[in-house]
């Protein structure tokens, strides 16, 4: 179960609403049952239930059972696209095992504002189903020329060019930009492009950038949904651990 609350050894966790309900209501424990806690930056936490009710609930803390397990230094920038397929990037992305989750505005980004709260609930939801003790940080949407402007020079960019579809295989696009080697591990951040794709001046832009690498996932155009997962797994498999 995940709480947004210190957890040490000792340590009482009150439990809200929504978390009594879940736990007494839906699971049906009571006093004294044993519940593992994570809070994204603790590790994992056995804990006993030490007051149930119906609208609150406490347990407190015993002893730690995982050390806190930080995922590779991945992030995920994406442009929102329709409602339940920007869930479903937020969810995959947390499931993969992606550090940091960037919402980006491009030219053709349909979306003005994301629920950033929402998001960052189905990391939580995302990390609990499996069974991972971090949950990776949703941040708001950003416009993605001034992500470009502020970019930290030790960060690699996995820039997927839909204009490239078909130019090279996924594998050695991860490798290889141009012919040029791409460092092979360290700080990455994924790039996907919305419905529409990038304008000419982001990809004129982003195959200039000194540290983007333009990649292709293969000869067809996926949606925005399935290359965020494709180009995850590809990097877990090439240069994750
Ligand atoms: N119209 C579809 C949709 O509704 O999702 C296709 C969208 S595709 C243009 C969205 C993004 O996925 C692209 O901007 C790119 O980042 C990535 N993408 C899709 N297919 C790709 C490929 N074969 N190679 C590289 N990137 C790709």
């Amino acid at each position: 179960l995940y709480v947004d609350h210190p957890l040490a050894e000792g340590q009482c966790v009150p439990l809200d609403r929504d978390q009594a309900h879940y736990l007494f209501g839906v699971m049906r424990q009571s006093e004294g049952a044993a519940v593992l806690l994570f809070n994204g930056r603790d590790g994992e936490w056995l804990a006993h239930v030490t007051q149930a009710g119906k609208r609150a609930g406490e347990l407190t803390c015993e002893a730690r059972t995982r050390p806190l397990q930080m995922p590779p230094d991945l992030w995920l920038m994406f442009a929102p696209i329709k409602k339940a397929r920007t869930d479903f990037i937020v969810e995959k992305a947390a499931e993969m095992g992606a550090a940091r989750i960037l919402p980006v505005q491009t030219d053709f980004t349909n979306a003005e504002r994301i629920r950033q709260d929402r998001l960052q609930a189905h990391a939580v939801e995302a990390a609990e189903q499996c069974g991972g003790t971090f949950v990776p940080e949703v941040c708001d949407l950003q416009r993605l020329d001034r992500v470009l402007d502020g970019w930290d020079g030790e960060r690699q960019i996995l820039f997927c060019d839909e204009g490239l579809a078909g130019a090279s295989s996924a594998l050695s696009g991860l490798f290889c930009d141009e012919g040029r080697s791409a460092p092979e591990s360290g700080r990455w951040a994924i790039l996907i492009g919305p419905e529409g794709g990038f304008s000419d001046a982001e990809r004129a832009r982003l195959r200039e950038f000194p540290h983007a690498n333009a990649v292709s996932l293969g000869p067809r155009i996926l949606r925005a949904d399935t290359a965020a997962v494709a180009a995850l797994a590809l990097w877990q498999m090439a240069l994750g651990d």
